[in-house]
């Protein structure tokens, strides 16, 4: 795969997205960093920015990424 595959999903990337194909890969690509499946070693969230940062996602979502 080339560097205009979706990381998430594999169909063809967008350029309104980069690198994902979505809003909707881009979000899940984020929710992935935000909910520990990509562990940094030697760096811990806590709770607290954790939940601040969902909540701010959210509230972006709604007017930045198309989930259609
Ligand atoms: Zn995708």
């Amino acid at each position: 795969m080339g560097k205009d595959t979706c990381p998430i999903c594999k169909n063809k990337s967008m350029n309104k997205y980069a690198p994902f194909c979505s809003g909707r890969c881009a979000n899940k690509d984020l929710g992935n960093w935000l909910t520990g499946k990509y562990v940094i070693p030697g760096e811990k969230i806590n709770d607290e920015t954790l939940y601040d940062n969902l909540e701010l996602i959210n509230t972006n979502n709604k007017d930045k990424l198309d989930f259609s």
